[in-house]
């Protein structure tokens, strides 16, 4: 799957260079072609970028947001050094004959200055040291400038682009753009607004789960026509006035039915506080299902889920979703404090119902890095999940919590034979 990936970035970066070379005896050479170059590969990347990121659904089921999120930040910067490589080649090119004039006369150049200056700040707020500085929603809207970074390109390259005067260029060109702004309209905004009409989800009720945790029970129209598996999680948008058009993502912590879903949310900050308190009739904005980590990865045989507060909740859901049998399914729960141990009566049912067997770890951290609890800071961390699961190397094994514990439980995991095919997560950070 990776490859086919792989290969279709390749193919498109093959075909702007053929066309590039064939366009080359009707434009200039030298510096400038080589400029040229730099920035058609820079835009056939940029669109790309675009492509990944556009919520394909059966590009998202293959390759996950967490992958296509890794490749869409490579692609960023490789296109962005490639339009940097770009201008100080055309800069070099032109400079005998006066560049700064072409600025004002050329047409399209000013429209392409403030499209380099919207990429720029796109990248320099994408940097991790800046991004980890900024709030989610800002580094979101800044994000969303690389849209008109591509747009305001446009003009530049298609009235001065030497290398678009062809038909085959020009169909090229276009069927790629084509592409990228049909998958941003059809799947990151049709889709969206058309479930959202079609299944009109309003807030039931909420209910306390443990201090600052609370599930949300939605009920719409027509849930069984929704296709989202347990698992899964879809971003929310609450039309409660405040704020409403913020979207957080939440995970089903139920499987779903046919009349009714529930999230469980964790408050830790002004997104999450107004969802607990949310009033019944709110009505709701839904974009996805997103996710891979559901049945469709299920092996088949025993399981081992390991928890990290409200990461338990795409774990829940699949607890009972799942066809293991009665006995081959282990939640090893890890929480802080004792009053963070969540969603005590569905876990009692399921233990009582399905066999499944609770290892709760509760307490502070063994040492930094460390996935065990205090008490567990004798053991290593692999010969740790080898006891408290003990023929796990054959499992299905699924993990959701803080990224830097999951890491720490996928080394683990590894390191006591799981193979990486049956190791699944989701993360909850961006
Ligand atoms: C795939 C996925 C599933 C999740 N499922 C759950 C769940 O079931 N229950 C739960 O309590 N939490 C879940 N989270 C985490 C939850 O989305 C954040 O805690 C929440 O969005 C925080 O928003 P806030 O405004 O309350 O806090 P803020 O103070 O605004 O943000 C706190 C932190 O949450 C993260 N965050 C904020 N907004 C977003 C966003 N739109 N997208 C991604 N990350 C964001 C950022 O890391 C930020 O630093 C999930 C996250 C992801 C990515």
């Amino acid at each position: 799957m990776r490859s086919a990936a792989r290969l279709t970035a390749a193919l498109t970066l093959l075909a702007v260079t053929a066309l590039w070379t064939a366009g080359r005896d009707e434009a200039p050479g030298g510096l400038a072609a080589w400029g040229r170059l730099a920035a058609l590969w820079s835009a056939d990347l940029l669109i790309l970028q675009v492509v990944l990121m556009a919520r394909i659904p059966w590009v998202e089921r293959a390759y996950g947001q967490d992958t296509l999120a890794r490749w869409h930040r490579w692609t960023g910067f490789a296109s962005f050094h490639l339009l940097l490589a770009h201008v100080v080649l055309a800069f070099l090119a032109y400079a005998e004959t006066q560049p700064w004039p072409r600025l004002a006369t050329e047409p399209g150049m000013l429209l392409a200055l403030a499209a380099l200056a919207a990429l720029i700040l796109v990248v320099v707020t994408s940097v991790r040291r800046t991004r980890r500085r900024m709030r989610y929603e800002s580094w979101h809207l800044l994000h969303l400038y690389a849209y008109l970074g591509v747009g305001l390109a446009l003009p530049h390259e298609f009235l001065l682009g030497t290398d678009f005067r062809t038909p085959a260029a020009r169909a090229f060109w276009w069927s790629l753009y084509a592409i990228a702004a049909g998958s941003v309209l059809v799947f990151r905004l049709g889709l969206p607004v058309w479930r959202t009409l079609r299944h009109r989800l309003t807030v039931d009720h909420v209910d306390p789960e443990a201090p600052g945790l609370v599930s949300v029970y939605l009920s719409g129209r027509r849930l069984d026509r929704l296709p989202v598996r347990a698992g899964q999680f879809f971003v929310w948008r609450f039309l409660d006035g405040r704020g409403a058009l913020r979207g957080n993502p939440f995970s089903l912590s139920g499987p779903p039915r046919g009349d009714s879903l529930r999230i469980t949310v964790k408050v830790v900050g002004d997104g999450s506080e107004r969802v607990a308190a949310l009033r019944r009739g709110t009505r709701v904005l839904i974009e996805g299902p997103y996710g891979r980590m559901t049945a469709a990865t299920y092996a088949g045989g025993s399981v081992t889920m390991l928890a990290c507060g409200v990461g338990v909740t795409p774990l829940l859901a699949l607890l009972w979703d799942l066809p293991y049998g009665h006995g081959r399914a282990t939640l090893v729960y890890r929480t802080r404090h004792p009053h963070e141990v969540a969603f005590g009566r569905e876990l009692a049912w399921l233990a009582e119902h399905r066999g499944v067997r609770l290892v709760p770890l509760v307490g502070p951290r063994a040492e930094a890095g460390s996935w065990l609890p205090a008490e567990y800071a004798d053991y290593d961390d692999a010969e740790a999940l080898r006891s408290l699961s003990p023929d796990i190397a054959g499992h299905d094994v699924y993990v959701c919590g803080p990224d830097a514990w999951a890491a720490s439980v996928f080394r683990a995991a590894r390191a006591v034979g799981v193979r990486p095919a049956r190791l699944h997560r989701e993360r909850f950070g961006w």
